[in-house]
Protein backbone atom coordinates (compact mmCIF):
# COMPACT_ATOMS: atom_id res chain seq x y z
CA UNK A 1 0.00 0.00 0.00
CA UNK A 2 1.64 3.23 -0.84
CA UNK A 3 1.68 5.74 1.93
CA UNK A 4 -0.83 8.58 0.06
CA UNK A 5 -3.52 5.21 0.09
CA UNK A 6 -2.63 4.63 3.53
CA UNK A 7 -3.03 8.70 4.91
CA UNK A 8 -6.41 8.60 2.72
CA UNK A 9 -7.64 5.58 4.67
CA UNK A 10 -6.98 6.54 8.24
CA UNK A 11 -5.81 10.43 8.23
CA UNK A 12 -5.97 10.84 11.85
CA UNK A 13 -4.03 7.67 12.27
CA UNK A 14 -1.54 8.27 9.66
CA UNK A 15 -0.47 12.35 10.90
CA UNK A 16 -0.43 10.36 14.77
CA UNK A 17 2.24 7.76 13.49
CA UNK A 18 4.17 9.74 10.93
CA UNK A 19 5.43 12.48 13.26
CA UNK A 20 5.61 13.83 16.32
CA UNK A 21 1.85 15.87 17.33
CA UNK A 22 1.79 19.03 16.98
CA UNK A 23 1.05 18.84 20.93
CA UNK A 24 4.73 17.90 21.20
CA UNK A 25 6.28 19.48 19.31
CA UNK A 26 4.76 22.92 20.31
CA UNK A 27 4.42 22.35 23.64
CA UNK A 28 7.32 24.64 25.32
CA UNK A 29 5.75 27.47 22.60
CA UNK A 30 2.65 27.40 23.80
CA UNK A 31 3.69 27.60 26.92
CA UNK A 32 5.77 30.84 26.91
CA UNK A 33 3.38 32.03 25.16
CA UNK A 34 0.28 31.30 27.21
CA UNK A 35 2.17 32.81 30.08
CA UNK A 36 3.24 35.62 28.54
CA UNK A 37 -0.77 36.33 27.62
CA UNK A 38 -1.76 35.79 30.99
CA UNK A 39 0.41 38.36 32.63
CA UNK A 40 -0.30 40.50 29.73
CA UNK A 41 -0.96 43.89 30.43
CA UNK A 42 -0.40 45.77 26.87
CA UNK A 43 -3.44 44.05 25.23
CA UNK A 44 -5.28 45.44 28.30
CA UNK A 45 -4.26 48.63 27.90
CA UNK A 46 -4.76 48.99 24.32
CA UNK A 47 -8.80 47.90 25.21
CA UNK A 48 -8.86 50.67 27.65
CA UNK A 49 -7.28 53.08 24.62
CA UNK A 50 -9.73 51.66 22.19
CA UNK A 51 -12.53 51.83 23.98
CA UNK A 52 -11.71 54.48 26.69
CA UNK A 53 -10.47 56.92 25.12
CA UNK A 54 -11.68 56.53 20.89
CA UNK A 55 -14.69 55.11 21.76
CA UNK A 56 -17.44 53.86 19.07
CA UNK A 57 -16.17 53.58 16.00
CA UNK A 58 -19.01 53.72 13.29
CA UNK A 59 -17.97 53.83 8.72
CA UNK A 60 -17.79 57.31 8.36
CA UNK A 61 -17.18 58.69 11.97
CA UNK A 62 -13.98 60.16 13.19
CA UNK A 63 -13.95 57.62 15.80
CA UNK A 64 -13.21 55.56 13.27
CA UNK A 65 -10.02 57.14 11.61
CA UNK A 66 -8.79 57.97 14.96
CA UNK A 67 -9.00 54.51 15.70
CA UNK A 68 -7.16 53.33 12.14
CA UNK A 69 -4.63 55.69 12.38
CA UNK A 70 -3.65 54.89 16.68
CA UNK A 71 -3.62 51.33 15.69
CA UNK A 72 -1.42 51.55 13.08
CA UNK A 73 0.72 54.18 14.80
CA UNK A 74 0.93 51.35 17.88
CA UNK A 75 1.61 48.46 15.45
CA UNK A 76 4.44 50.52 13.59
CA UNK A 77 6.22 51.80 17.25
CA UNK A 78 5.95 48.08 18.45
CA UNK A 79 8.06 47.18 15.34
CA UNK A 80 5.74 44.53 13.40
CA UNK A 81 6.63 44.49 9.74
CA UNK A 82 4.44 45.47 6.45
CA UNK A 83 2.38 47.93 8.92
CA UNK A 84 -0.41 49.20 6.00
CA UNK A 85 -3.42 50.95 5.93
CA UNK A 86 -4.92 49.99 2.46
CA UNK A 87 -7.43 53.01 1.45
CA UNK A 88 -11.39 51.33 1.83
CA UNK A 89 -14.41 53.40 0.36
CA UNK A 90 -17.06 53.17 3.33
CA UNK A 91 -20.65 53.79 3.62
CA UNK A 92 -21.69 56.64 5.64
CA UNK A 93 -24.43 56.53 7.55
CA UNK A 94 -25.17 59.15 10.43
CA UNK A 95 -27.78 58.94 13.20
CA UNK A 96 -28.67 62.37 13.72
CA UNK A 97 -31.37 63.22 16.59
CA UNK A 98 -33.98 60.87 16.68
CA UNK A 99 -36.97 60.17 19.45
CA UNK A 100 -40.28 57.97 19.85
CA UNK A 101 -43.02 58.64 21.35
CA UNK A 102 -46.04 57.33 22.23
CA UNK A 103 -49.17 60.04 22.38
CA UNK A 104 -51.93 57.23 22.78
CA UNK A 105 -53.70 55.77 24.65
CA UNK A 106 -50.94 58.14 26.51
CA UNK A 107 -47.99 60.04 26.41
CA UNK A 108 -45.01 57.99 27.07
CA UNK A 109 -41.34 58.06 25.76
CA UNK A 110 -40.45 54.93 24.03
CA UNK A 111 -36.38 53.65 23.95
CA UNK A 112 -35.24 53.27 20.43
CA UNK A 113 -32.26 53.16 18.09
CA UNK A 114 -32.88 53.83 14.38
CA UNK A 115 -31.58 50.90 12.24
CA UNK A 116 -28.45 51.52 10.52
CA UNK A 117 -28.66 52.44 6.91
CA UNK A 118 -32.45 53.85 7.64
CA UNK A 119 -33.88 56.52 5.93
CA UNK A 120 -35.14 59.59 7.92
CA UNK A 121 -38.78 61.07 8.85
CA UNK A 122 -39.64 64.60 8.17
CA UNK A 123 -38.75 67.23 10.50
CA UNK A 124 -42.32 66.88 12.19
CA UNK A 125 -42.15 62.81 12.57
CA UNK A 126 -44.65 60.30 11.17
CA UNK A 127 -47.31 59.84 13.58
CA UNK A 128 -49.73 57.06 13.04
CA UNK A 129 -51.39 54.03 14.91
CA UNK A 130 -49.49 51.03 15.56
CA UNK A 131 -50.32 47.39 14.08
CA UNK A 132 -48.72 44.57 15.93
CA UNK A 133 -47.24 41.22 14.62
CA UNK A 134 -45.37 38.72 15.70
CA UNK A 135 -44.07 37.40 11.90
CA UNK A 136 -44.23 38.07 8.31
CA UNK A 137 -46.56 35.31 8.17
CA UNK A 138 -49.21 37.36 10.52
CA UNK A 139 -48.17 40.93 8.41
CA UNK A 140 -49.02 39.31 5.43
CA UNK A 141 -52.62 37.52 6.37
CA UNK A 142 -53.25 41.38 7.45
CA UNK A 143 -52.46 42.86 4.33
CA UNK A 144 -52.68 45.88 2.92
CA UNK A 145 -55.93 46.53 4.15
CA UNK A 146 -54.92 46.89 7.96
CA UNK A 147 -51.48 48.13 7.43
CA UNK A 148 -51.76 50.94 4.83
CA UNK A 149 -50.55 54.43 6.60
CA UNK A 150 -49.90 52.76 9.62
CA UNK A 151 -46.56 51.75 11.81
CA UNK A 152 -45.47 47.93 12.03
CA UNK A 153 -44.38 46.75 14.78
CA UNK A 154 -42.51 43.19 14.52
CA UNK A 155 -43.14 42.16 18.39
CA UNK A 156 -41.13 38.80 17.68
CA UNK A 157 -39.28 36.78 20.90
CA UNK A 158 -35.99 36.10 20.53
CA UNK A 159 -35.55 32.71 18.65
CA UNK A 160 -31.40 32.76 18.46
CA UNK A 161 -29.46 36.18 16.49
CA UNK A 162 -29.19 34.14 13.09
CA UNK A 163 -33.69 33.48 12.94
CA UNK A 164 -34.77 36.59 14.55
CA UNK A 165 -32.27 39.48 12.88
CA UNK A 166 -34.25 38.83 10.06
CA UNK A 167 -37.02 41.18 10.98
CA UNK A 168 -34.34 43.88 11.80
CA UNK A 169 -33.03 43.38 8.14
CA UNK A 170 -36.31 42.85 6.24
CA UNK A 171 -38.75 43.84 8.26
CA UNK A 172 -39.13 47.70 6.84
CA UNK A 173 -39.22 46.56 2.99
CA UNK A 174 -42.07 43.85 4.19
CA UNK A 175 -43.90 46.39 5.87
CA UNK A 176 -43.54 49.29 3.08
CA UNK A 177 -45.03 46.33 0.06
CA UNK A 178 -48.36 47.01 2.20
CA UNK A 179 -47.74 50.50 2.72
CA UNK A 180 -46.82 51.08 5.98
CA UNK A 181 -45.48 54.61 6.86
CA UNK A 182 -42.54 53.26 9.25
CA UNK A 183 -41.48 49.96 11.07
CA UNK A 184 -40.56 49.30 14.56
CA UNK A 185 -38.86 45.95 15.46
CA UNK A 186 -38.07 44.31 18.93
CA UNK A 187 -35.03 44.44 19.69
CA UNK A 188 -32.92 41.37 18.69
CA UNK A 189 -31.67 40.36 22.51
CA UNK A 190 -32.65 37.68 24.83
CA UNK A 191 -32.44 39.36 27.74
CA UNK A 192 -33.63 43.45 27.96
CA UNK A 193 -32.69 45.99 30.38
CA UNK A 194 -34.81 48.52 28.38
CA UNK A 195 -31.53 49.01 25.61
CA UNK A 196 -32.75 49.07 22.78
CA UNK A 197 -30.33 47.47 19.96
CA UNK A 198 -28.91 49.11 16.62
CA UNK A 199 -27.85 47.08 13.46
CA UNK A 200 -27.81 47.19 9.64
CA UNK A 201 -30.72 46.74 7.49
CA UNK A 202 -31.67 46.62 3.92
CA UNK A 203 -33.96 48.12 1.58
CA UNK A 204 -35.52 45.74 -0.88
CA UNK A 205 -35.19 48.41 -4.00
CA UNK A 206 -39.04 46.79 -4.87
CA UNK A 207 -40.83 49.42 -2.43
CA UNK A 208 -40.76 52.97 -1.18
CA UNK A 209 -37.78 53.22 1.58
CA UNK A 210 -39.90 54.07 5.24
CA UNK A 211 -37.89 54.85 7.95
CA UNK A 212 -36.81 51.94 10.78
CA UNK A 213 -35.62 51.95 14.21
CA UNK A 214 -35.48 48.96 16.91
CA UNK A 215 -37.31 49.52 20.31
CA UNK A 216 -36.65 47.76 23.59
CA UNK A 217 -38.26 44.51 24.32
CA UNK A 218 -39.84 46.12 27.50
CA UNK A 219 -41.44 48.61 25.06
CA UNK A 220 -42.45 46.64 22.54
CA UNK A 221 -44.12 43.92 25.22
CA UNK A 222 -45.87 47.46 26.84
CA UNK A 223 -47.28 48.08 23.25
CA UNK A 224 -48.56 44.45 22.65
CA UNK A 225 -50.84 44.57 25.56
CA UNK A 226 -51.94 47.66 24.68
CA UNK A 227 -53.14 46.57 21.33
CA UNK A 228 -54.16 43.32 23.14
CA UNK A 229 -56.58 44.84 25.36
CA UNK A 230 -58.23 46.83 22.08
CA UNK A 231 -56.26 50.36 22.72
CA UNK A 232 -55.45 52.47 19.54
CA UNK A 233 -51.57 53.23 19.90
CA UNK A 234 -50.30 56.17 18.32
CA UNK A 235 -46.85 57.01 17.92
CA UNK A 236 -45.01 59.38 16.80
CA UNK A 237 -41.35 58.44 15.15
CA UNK A 238 -38.52 61.65 14.80
CA UNK A 239 -35.62 60.40 12.91
CA UNK A 240 -32.68 62.73 11.40
CA UNK A 241 -30.85 60.09 9.62
CA UNK A 242 -29.33 59.91 6.66
CA UNK A 243 -26.79 58.53 4.18
CA UNK A 244 -23.87 60.95 3.29
CA UNK A 245 -21.15 60.19 0.21
CA UNK A 246 -18.90 57.10 0.72
CA UNK A 247 -16.26 57.98 2.96
CA UNK A 248 -12.10 57.08 3.28
CA UNK A 249 -11.32 54.32 5.54
CA UNK A 250 -8.94 51.62 5.71
CA UNK A 251 -7.60 48.12 7.09
CA UNK A 252 -4.93 47.93 9.55
CA UNK A 253 -2.15 45.01 8.37
CA UNK A 254 1.18 44.21 10.44
CA UNK A 255 2.94 41.41 10.22
CA UNK A 256 5.40 38.72 11.68
CA UNK A 257 7.34 37.74 8.45
CA UNK A 258 7.69 34.27 7.97
CA UNK A 259 11.48 32.98 8.58
CA UNK A 260 11.07 30.31 6.14
CA UNK A 261 8.19 30.50 3.88
CA UNK A 262 7.08 34.15 3.73
CA UNK A 263 4.92 33.79 0.78
CA UNK A 264 2.76 31.94 2.86
CA UNK A 265 0.14 33.25 5.18
CA UNK A 266 -1.71 32.93 8.36
CA UNK A 267 -4.05 36.19 8.92
CA UNK A 268 -6.28 36.43 12.27
CA UNK A 269 -8.43 39.21 13.23
CA UNK A 270 -11.37 41.47 14.36
CA UNK A 271 -13.35 44.30 12.85
CA UNK A 272 -12.01 47.58 14.08
CA UNK A 273 -15.82 49.98 13.15
CA UNK A 274 -18.23 49.45 15.59
CA UNK A 275 -21.89 51.44 15.70
CA UNK A 276 -22.29 54.48 16.92
CA UNK A 277 -23.42 53.36 20.60
CA UNK A 278 -21.42 52.08 23.29
CA UNK A 279 -17.63 51.34 23.10
CA UNK A 280 -17.77 48.59 20.46
CA UNK A 281 -16.24 46.79 23.15
CA UNK A 282 -16.91 43.28 22.89
CA UNK A 283 -18.37 44.06 19.73
CA UNK A 284 -15.30 44.17 18.02
CA UNK A 285 -12.65 45.74 19.99
CA UNK A 286 -11.80 42.68 22.09
CA UNK A 287 -11.44 40.46 18.80
CA UNK A 288 -9.12 43.05 17.35
CA UNK A 289 -6.98 43.39 20.28
CA UNK A 290 -6.74 39.91 20.97
CA UNK A 291 -5.57 39.10 17.36
CA UNK A 292 -2.94 41.59 17.30
CA UNK A 293 -1.69 40.92 20.91
CA UNK A 294 -1.52 37.53 20.29
CA UNK A 295 1.10 38.10 17.06
CA UNK A 296 2.85 40.76 19.12
CA UNK A 297 3.41 38.15 22.04
CA UNK A 298 4.79 35.82 19.76
CA UNK A 299 6.97 38.64 18.15
CA UNK A 300 8.07 39.84 21.45
CA UNK A 301 9.40 36.07 22.95
CA UNK A 302 11.57 35.95 19.94
CA UNK A 303 8.96 33.03 18.27
CA UNK A 304 9.02 33.48 13.93
CA UNK A 305 7.30 31.31 12.39
CA UNK A 306 8.15 29.53 9.16
CA UNK A 307 5.04 31.36 7.85
CA UNK A 308 4.08 35.13 7.97
CA UNK A 309 2.10 36.02 11.08
CA UNK A 310 -0.62 38.51 9.51
CA UNK A 311 -3.26 40.26 11.91
CA UNK A 312 -5.95 42.51 10.13
CA UNK A 313 -8.32 44.73 11.70
CA UNK A 314 -10.85 44.94 9.11
CA UNK A 315 -13.10 48.07 8.77
CA UNK A 316 -16.85 48.49 8.25
CA UNK A 317 -17.97 44.99 8.94
CA UNK A 318 -21.18 46.14 10.06
CA UNK A 319 -22.76 48.00 7.77
CA UNK A 320 -21.15 47.29 4.45
CA UNK A 321 -18.15 44.55 4.88
CA UNK A 322 -16.66 46.79 2.61
CA UNK A 323 -12.98 46.26 4.68
CA UNK A 324 -13.80 42.12 3.77
CA UNK A 325 -14.27 42.73 0.51
CA UNK A 326 -11.32 45.06 -0.11
CA UNK A 327 -8.71 42.64 1.80
CA UNK A 328 -9.68 40.01 -0.45
CA UNK A 329 -9.08 42.48 -3.76
CA UNK A 330 -6.04 43.57 -1.97
CA UNK A 331 -4.73 40.25 -1.27
CA UNK A 332 -5.41 39.08 -5.40
CA UNK A 333 -3.76 36.09 -5.93
CA UNK A 334 -1.87 36.09 -2.58
CA UNK A 335 -5.32 34.25 -1.43
CA UNK A 336 -3.97 31.09 -2.32
CA UNK A 337 -1.01 31.64 -0.15
CA UNK A 338 -3.06 31.96 2.92
CA UNK A 339 -2.58 28.90 4.76
CA UNK A 340 -5.47 29.75 7.32
CA UNK A 341 -7.72 33.18 8.32
CA UNK A 342 -8.92 32.97 12.17
CA UNK A 343 -11.60 35.73 12.94
CA UNK A 344 -13.00 36.92 16.59
CA UNK A 345 -15.86 38.27 16.25
CA UNK A 346 -18.28 37.15 19.16
CA UNK A 347 -16.86 39.27 22.02
CA UNK A 348 -14.43 37.92 24.97
CA UNK A 349 -16.57 36.05 27.20
CA UNK A 350 -14.84 32.93 28.30
CA UNK A 351 -13.08 31.02 25.35
CA UNK A 352 -14.07 26.98 24.39
CA UNK A 353 -12.00 26.83 21.30
CA UNK A 354 -12.73 26.80 17.31
CA UNK A 355 -14.74 26.14 14.48
CA UNK A 356 -13.26 25.36 11.60
CA UNK A 357 -14.32 25.80 7.68
CA UNK A 358 -12.59 24.68 4.61
CA UNK A 359 -15.44 25.02 1.29
CA UNK A 360 -14.36 22.82 -0.98
CA UNK A 361 -12.62 20.31 0.91
CA UNK A 362 -12.94 16.65 0.28
CA UNK A 363 -13.60 14.52 3.03
CA UNK A 364 -9.63 13.52 3.31
CA UNK A 365 -8.17 16.88 3.93
CA UNK A 366 -10.58 18.19 6.40
CA UNK A 367 -9.85 14.70 8.60
CA UNK A 368 -6.59 15.44 8.33
CA UNK A 369 -6.83 19.77 9.20
CA UNK A 370 -9.20 18.19 11.91
CA UNK A 371 -6.22 16.16 13.29
CA UNK A 372 -4.23 18.77 13.14
CA UNK A 373 -6.53 21.36 14.81
CA UNK A 374 -7.31 19.04 17.78
CA UNK A 375 -3.48 18.74 18.36
CA UNK A 376 -3.36 21.99 18.55
CA UNK A 377 -6.20 21.96 21.03
CA UNK A 378 -4.10 19.52 23.60
CA UNK A 379 -2.01 22.68 23.84
CA UNK A 380 -4.94 25.23 24.61
CA UNK A 381 -7.04 22.86 26.91
CA UNK A 382 -5.22 24.86 29.86
CA UNK A 383 -6.48 28.13 29.10
CA UNK A 384 -10.18 26.18 28.40
CA UNK A 385 -9.79 26.92 24.95
CA UNK A 386 -9.69 23.38 23.50
CA UNK A 387 -12.47 22.26 21.83
CA UNK A 388 -12.12 22.29 18.47
CA UNK A 389 -15.11 21.69 15.90
CA UNK A 390 -16.27 21.41 12.18
CA UNK A 391 -17.80 24.60 11.05
CA UNK A 392 -16.74 28.02 11.78
CA UNK A 393 -15.53 31.44 10.31
CA UNK A 394 -16.62 35.10 10.58
CA UNK A 395 -17.93 37.63 8.46
CA UNK A 396 -14.64 39.69 7.80
CA UNK A 397 -13.29 36.28 6.83
CA UNK A 398 -16.00 34.91 3.96
CA UNK A 399 -14.27 36.06 0.77
CA UNK A 400 -11.32 34.25 1.74
CA UNK A 401 -13.66 31.48 3.26
CA UNK A 402 -15.50 31.30 -0.36
CA UNK A 403 -12.27 30.81 -2.20
CA UNK A 404 -11.35 27.94 -0.21
CA UNK A 405 -8.94 29.63 2.59
CA UNK A 406 -9.29 27.31 5.43
CA UNK A 407 -11.55 29.74 8.28
CA UNK A 408 -11.80 29.11 11.79
CA UNK A 409 -13.90 31.36 13.98
CA UNK A 410 -13.19 31.94 17.83
CA UNK A 411 -15.68 30.57 20.18
CA UNK A 412 -16.76 31.26 23.63
CA UNK A 413 -19.32 30.31 26.11
CA UNK A 414 -21.36 33.33 24.59
CA UNK A 415 -23.74 33.24 27.44
CA UNK A 416 -24.50 36.89 27.74
CA UNK A 417 -23.07 38.55 23.96
CA UNK A 418 -26.53 39.16 22.67
CA UNK A 419 -27.52 40.87 25.83
CA UNK A 420 -24.93 44.08 24.96
CA UNK A 421 -24.81 43.54 21.51
CA UNK A 422 -24.93 47.04 19.62
CA UNK A 423 -26.04 49.08 22.17
CA UNK A 424 -25.00 51.70 24.51
CA UNK A 425 -24.07 49.30 27.06
CA UNK A 426 -21.44 47.40 24.84
CA UNK A 427 -18.50 49.18 26.92
CA UNK A 428 -15.07 47.68 28.69
CA UNK A 429 -16.72 47.12 32.03
CA UNK A 430 -18.50 43.90 29.92
CA UNK A 431 -15.33 42.22 29.52
CA UNK A 432 -13.41 40.26 31.82
CA UNK A 433 -9.60 40.86 31.55
CA UNK A 434 -8.57 37.80 32.22
CA UNK A 435 -11.45 36.02 30.14
CA UNK A 436 -9.44 38.24 27.60
CA UNK A 437 -6.49 37.19 28.23
CA UNK A 438 -7.59 33.58 27.46
CA UNK A 439 -8.19 34.89 24.30
CA UNK A 440 -5.33 36.43 23.78
CA UNK A 441 -3.31 33.21 24.51
CA UNK A 442 -5.74 30.85 22.70
CA UNK A 443 -5.36 32.73 19.24
CA UNK A 444 -1.51 33.10 19.88
CA UNK A 445 -1.09 29.57 20.24
CA UNK A 446 -3.19 28.54 17.22
CA UNK A 447 -1.95 31.39 15.06
CA UNK A 448 1.29 30.22 15.90
CA UNK A 449 1.54 26.56 15.51
CA UNK A 450 -0.21 27.49 11.87
CA UNK A 451 2.41 29.24 10.66
CA UNK A 452 5.28 27.53 11.97
CA UNK A 453 4.08 23.66 11.87
CA UNK A 454 5.87 21.45 8.74
CA UNK A 455 2.62 20.83 6.51
CA UNK A 456 0.07 23.29 5.35
CA UNK A 457 -3.27 23.27 7.63
CA UNK A 458 -5.04 21.51 4.45
CA UNK A 459 -2.58 19.02 3.02
ZN1 LIG B 1 -18.91 42.26 15.21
Amino acid sequence: MKRRDFIALAPAAALAQTRPSLAETYRDSASKLIVAAMADQGGWNKMMHLCDRIGHRLAGSTGLERAVEWCAAEMRREGLSNVLTPLVQVPHWVRGQESAMMLEPLASPIAMLGLGGSVGTPPEGITAEVVVVSSFDELEKLGAEAVRGKIVLYDVPWQGYGRTVAYRGQGASRASKLGAAAALVRSVTPVSLRSPHTGAMNYSGDAPKIPTAAVSVEDSLRIRRLCGNGQTVKVRLTMEAQTLPDADSANVIGEIPGREKPEEIVVMGGHIDSWDVGQGAQDDASGCVACWQAILLAKQLGLRPRRTLRVCLWTNEENGLRGAAAYRQWAGATVKNHVAAVEMDGGAERPTGFGLTISGAGEEVMARAMARMQQIGELLAVVGAGSMTVGGGGADIGPLTRDGVPSIGHRTVGQRYFEWHHTHADTLDKIDPQEFRQSVAALAVLGFVLADMPERLAE
